[in-house]
């Protein structure tokens, strides 16, 4: 097992943080560190400003192939470029949800004309993308999933509600999974549909969160228009292509995440020096547990690369959402701890929050998004370490 980045690699590696570093230290320092996990809703515009100076540079969607205007950057690289986005404090992206989740669906599913028509404006920056998979009665068991779509006059119209659609406010498309053969149930007869977001049928309304900002939504369709030739791929076979998109969400952007945690990490370490709470062995316990949790998140995603096969992670992936999401969770409750009383005041009212209170607010939710714990545990069990699959109806001996 080879834990190092090869020559080549850690070179990208220089190329990219020189560029980061230039770019965050000139014209877009004012989004440096900003946009973050409960910042969502911060300098929007100047944000849509950096997704494109990005692509104008080569830094978006480093991990597509040539042919669609990424770099071919292998996972290696793609986890180096999450690594130093973090490192440099870059701000959160508004189109990751293009360029992680649909782009490498499209490239490998998608029709040639799909490719040519939605990835290149995400390359550029022009065309920001939300997900739209969760309705009320259908999160965790996503088969339930009741927004359906019927063709009238050409096109699919698309009526139903998604929930918790993060950054609808601000798409231009959305990826729907909706039931378009109106007999079927659960996983059959679903179809994966691209839906313009600024078109008459789509209402979004905001979600206030906890943080008293909102990043995700409510989205109603009322007979949205799909055109045909954006299905991807067959009729009704949407369920195939959706588990593939979330399988993609687990990916590179996860294993090279925790240089965002360490700068996390050192904020609150350096304030329990500051403050004094350092010195309670309690406190210098847990943020000492902190920092290994940290180490060996970072050596199992090392690890993870380096027992990847034909360009496969391996089985031991599977235990990285449920470990960094219950890490960082803690992390939010630490920050709060190491504050102290001054973690329940807020600067301003209504809800003028610090980082670090955002932090803890919006790592609640880390638990829950992209798999909640107990789903990553059932997967975990059924997919990795093959145990029986979790009973479906009825339990016997349970009401
Ligand atoms: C910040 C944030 C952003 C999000 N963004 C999006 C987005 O952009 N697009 C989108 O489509 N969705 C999004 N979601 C929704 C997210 O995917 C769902 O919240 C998640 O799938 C859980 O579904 P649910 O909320 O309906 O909870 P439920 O599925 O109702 O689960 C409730 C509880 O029951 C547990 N549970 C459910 N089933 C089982 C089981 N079989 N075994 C054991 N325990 C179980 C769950 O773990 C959970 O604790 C987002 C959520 C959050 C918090």
């Amino acid at each position: 097992m080879d834990l190092r980045f090869s020559d080549a690699e850690e070179a990208f590696r220089r190329e990219l943080r020189d560029w980061l570093e230039a770019e965050l230290s000139g014209p877009f320092r004012e989004v440096r560190g900003r946009g973050g996990p409960g910042d969502e809703h911060h300098a929007i515009d100047e944000r849509r400003a950096w997704e494109r100076h990005m692509g104008r540079a080569g830094w978006s969607c480093v991990g597509w192939p040539r042919a669609y205007g990424g770099r071919d950057a292998t996972l290696h690289e793609q986890v180096i470029f999450h690594e130093e986005y973090a490192r440099a404090r870059a701000p959160g992206r508004l189109g990751h949800i293009g360029e992680t989740l649909l782009g490498p669906t499209l490239v490998a599913f998608g029709t040639e004309a799909q490719k040519q028509r939605f990835l290149p404006p995400i390359v550029r920056g022009d065309e920001l993308w939300c997900q739209g998979y969760s309705e009320p009665d259908a999160g965790s068991d996503l088969a339930n999933v009741r927004t359906r779509a019927e063709l009238r006059d050409g096109a699919y119209r698309v009526t139903g509600q998604k929930v918790w659609t993060s950054l609808a406010h601000i798409a231009d498309f959305c990826f729907v999974i909706a039931r378009t053969d109106p007999g079927s149930v659960r996983h059959k007869g679903l179809s994966y549909l691209l839906v313009a977001m600024k078109q008459p049928g789509v209402e979004v309304r905001p979600i206030v969160q906890m943080t008293g900002t909102s990043e995700f939504n409510e989205v109603f369709f009322d007979g949205a228009r799909c055109e045909p030739e954006h299905v991807v791929g067959e009729l009704h076979d949407g369920w195939r292509i959706a588990l593939a998109t979330l399988a993609f969400e687990r990916g590179a952007s996860t294993l090279g995440q925790q240089l965002a945690f360490e700068n996390e990490l050192r904020e609150i370490t350096d304030l329990a020096r500051a403050n004094g709470r350092a010195r309670e062995p309690a406190m210098r316990q847990r943020l000492a547990h902190a920092w290994m949790g940290l180490r060996i998140m970072r050596l199992g995603a090392l690890r993870t690369l380096s027992t990847m096969q034909g360009g496969q992670l391996g089985r031991e992936a599977m235990i990285a959402k449920l470990y960094w999401a219950t890490w960082h969770r803690e992390l939010g409750k630490l920050a709060m701890d190491v504050l102290g009383d001054e973690a329940e005041l807020a600067e301003g009212a209504p809800y003028q929050l610090t980082g670090l209170q955002r932090l803890f607010l919006f790592t609640r939710s880390d638990t829950i998004y992209a798999g909640s714990n107990e789903i990553q545990k059932n997967l975990i069990a059924e997919r990795a370490l093959g145990l029986p699959p979790e009973p479906k109806g009825p339990v016997p001996g349970r009401p």
